[in-house]
């Protein structure tokens, strides 16, 4: 549906046909939050929601772009590419050509039609979804070969899309998005090890236990959430070098008292409790999952939620009250998911109370005064390819 519309929207912008429609996921992320500067564990999945590119290639140096959010087109070179030049939404785009340009992809003009159905901030990642939808058109149209089947090529792309959105769009993020979307897998959850660079797909048979993901996106978010990233990053990083390790990665649960003890008291006793008792949490979520014990998952989501809320501090009274009210009409277990301050939960549901929670979180909303959230289920879905 969404092929045939971006198809359409590329046809009435440039007046030819495309070359092909290819698409990538946004992610949620299950769990292991905060995780991924600390070297740790975290366990996304590819979300059903994906960004959707209809492309055609053009002689020339040039680069167009319209997106059916922006309803804008947005024209450049790649000669004049640089960080700083290309702001705002076109940036994301077009940051990829200059990422694979940059490392030595032969790439050349294009005409780019987008159609995002991630929503835009919402803490599902249309972002990485956008770039990376961008980068499988443009690696197999410029047969660069980064896109086929071969996981270490799809790390690499996915690397090469994370280096577009730190250094071209200047937004601090981790690189787990960018993997997530173009290495999930349809019901299977990625386990990512940030310090060893693995990933291991781990079943995520949901629907055969009458069980769903239930996203709560708040559609809010509030102000200082990159200086609250960067104070909580700095509190890690600090933590490490007291410590006289490279990362919090470095220790285990069971480390845990005698790790606090080393540290002077106050937050950031916390903020290290938080990163090693989540990076646990990943693990046992794993084993749970493994050992088809839902009831534990659902546990582990809800500890994780009041670590991040408690220890880390990064959540806010939307995500509480999603959280809270989620638990209360039947979930096993709810959590923010995220970097915070806004953005989306997660719940973990029995199937057939899918729609009961979701009304049971807009009705709490609604009485305390709040927009409406946005409350949709999903299951994992394929990674980012060609459509058509
Ligand atoms: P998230 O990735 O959580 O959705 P970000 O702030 O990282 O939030 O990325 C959102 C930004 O990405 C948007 O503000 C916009 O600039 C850009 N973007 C994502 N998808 C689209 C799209 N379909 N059309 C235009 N811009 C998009
Ligand atoms: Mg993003």
């Amino acid at each position: 549906m969404v092929v045939g519309s971006v198809h359409s929207g590329f046809r009435a912008q440039f007046g030819r046909q495309p070359e092909g429609v290819w698409s990538a996921p946004g992610r949620v992320n299950l769990i292991g939050e905060h995780t991924d500067y600390n070297q740790g564990l975290a366990l996304p999945i590819g979300l059903p929601l994906r960004a959707f590119v209809a492309a055609r290639r053009r002689p020339d140096r040039t680069v167009r772009l319209w997106s059916a959010q922006t309803s804008e087109v947005v024209t450049c070179s790649l000669d004049d590419l640089a960080p700083r030049i290309v702001t705002g939404w076109s940036a994301y785009a077009v940051g990829v050509l200059w990422a694979l340009e940059h490392h030595g992809f032969g790439v050349h003009g294009v005409d780019l039609a987008i159609d995002g159905r991630v929503p835009l901030g919402a803490g599902l990642s249309s972002s990485a979804a956008l770039e990376c939808a961008v980068a499988v058109a443009a690696s197999e149209l410029f047969a660069l070969g980064l896109h086929g089947k071969d996981d270490a090529r799809r790390a690499e792309l996915a690397a090469l899309c994370a280096f577009a959105e730190n250094v071209f769009v200047r937004a601090p993020t981790g690189g787990m998005d960018q993997l997530a979307s173009l290495r999930c897998q349809a019901d299977r959850a990625m386990l990512l090890d940030i310090r060893e660079g693995t990933v291991e797909q781990v079943p995520l048979p949901l629907a055969d236990h009458g069980l769903a993901i239930l996203v709560m996106d708040t559609q809010v978010e509030h102000a200082l959430v990159d200086g609250q990233y960067a104070s909580r990053r700095q509190a890690c990083e600090r933590a490490a070098a007291t410590l006289g390790v490279d990362s919090l990665r470095e220790f285990d649960a069971a480390d845990l008292d005698s790790v606090l003890r080393r540290l002077p008291e106050g937050p950031i006793r916390q903020r290290v409790r938080h990163v090693v008792t989540e990076i646990d949490r990943v693990t046992r979520t794993v084993e749970s999952l493994r050992a088809v014990d839902f009831a534990q998952v659902g546990k582990l989501f809800d500890a994780s939620h009041e670590s991040l809320r408690d220890d880390f501090e990064v959540s806010c009274p939307e995500l509480d009250l999603a959280v809270q009210t989620a638990r209360d009409s039947g979930a096993l277990g709810a959590r923010m998911t995220g970097g915070g301050f806004g953005g989306s939960a997660i719940a973990l549901v029995p199937g057939h109370l899918l729609p009961d929670v979701a009304d049971a979180v807009v009705g709490a909303f609604a009485a305390a005064g709040w927009r409406a959230p946005s409350c949709f289920g999903v299951r994992a879905g394929p990674p980012a390819g060609r459509d058509l």
